[in-house]
């Protein structure tokens, strides 16, 4: 591979005796899984998961409760913001995008929501490809949830079926133990006048419900926490490390080049 002068190879701690091949990823919510699937599938193959961001791992920003602090964390959010709005009085709107290891599922409000079953099928019939519909999507959620029935004075109103839902992945999944005063007897007055849904993430998700949270204990559910909590070792994960540009040889991508002007000869 030939470098510009503003180039280099940098060293990420493994040299060529470790491994074949490295594939670089940025560890948001897709990047975390994937990289996790990749390392726990490929234990020949070097995983590199690159992020801009540091760990988030502040336990201050992790408290479900307080999920909603996490937007103005200290360096969690990349703050981006749009031109001004000629329509909304040329007010600049926020358009924020969570930044370190978890990427937006670190700044995230936490609710797990799945479409209608129907968006899924038809998502397949413009794509012409049957993963992406709802049966075959369905065994994917299935494998990464981890979800759990909600504590016995909510079972009237939340019910989740496990033909719909799994109980072994990664990703926690529940509603939360308890609610405010007054919750049940509000949700009441809503079913007076809107069809009760045990479950939202059923594939129908019309009628009045508790949303699901990535949740678990009262702590946010990241795809930190979810996908790298147990990292192989073919799996090396670098923070504060802004990517530039995606390095390629003809159509094949072989590498990034990062904050400084160093690059990383990544073959994938
Ligand atoms: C405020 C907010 C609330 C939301 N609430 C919900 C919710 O309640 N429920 C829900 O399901 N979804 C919610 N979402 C959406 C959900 O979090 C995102 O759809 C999801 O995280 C997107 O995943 P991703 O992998 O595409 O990107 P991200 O999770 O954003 O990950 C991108 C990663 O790439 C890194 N990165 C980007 N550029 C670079 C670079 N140049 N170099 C190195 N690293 C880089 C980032 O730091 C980040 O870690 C919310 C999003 C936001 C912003």
């Amino acid at each position: 591979m030939t470098m510009s002068p503003s180039q280099e190879r940098a060293d990420f701690g493994f040299g060529d005796e470790r491994g074949s091949r490295r594939t670089p990823l940025l560890p948001g919510a897709s990047g975390c899984a994937l990289a996790s699937t990749l390392a726990k599938g490929l234990p020949n193959h070097q995983i590199l998961l690159l992020e801009g961001g540091g760990k988030n791992d502040d336990k201050a920003y992790t408290t479900l409760a307080e999920r909603h602090w996490a937007l103005v964390a200290p360096g969690y959010n990349w703050g981006y913001k749009t031109i001004p709005q000629k329509h909304l009085d040329d007010r600049e709107i926020d358009q924020s995008r969570g930044k370190g290891l978890g990427g937006s599922t670190a700044i995230n409000f936490c609710v797990y929501t799945r479409g209608p079953e129907a968006d899924y099928d038809r998502w397949a019939d413009l794509v012409g490809d049957s993963d992406w519909a709802w049966k075959s999507s369905l065994s994917r959620y299935r494998r990464i949830e981890k979800c759990r029935q909600p504590s016995t004075k909510y079972q009237e109103m939340v019910h989740i079926a496990t033909k719909d839902h799994g109980e072994d992945g990664p990703v926690d999944v529940a509603v939360p133990d308890t609610f405010e005063p007054g919750f049940t007897q509000y949700m009441d007055a809503i079913y007076k006048h809107h069809p009760k849904n045990l479950d939202v993430n059923s594939g129908n998700p019309v009628g009045a419900a508790i949303q699901q949270n990535a949740m678990v204990d009262g702590q946010r559910v990241s795809a930190r926490t979810a996908f790298l909590k147990d990292v192989p070792s073919n799996l090396s994960i670098k923070t504060e490390i802004t990517v530039h540009k995606v390095l390629f040889e003809g159509k094949k991508a072989v590498g990034v080049e990062h904050a400084g002007g160093k690059s990383n000869q990544a073959p994938i």
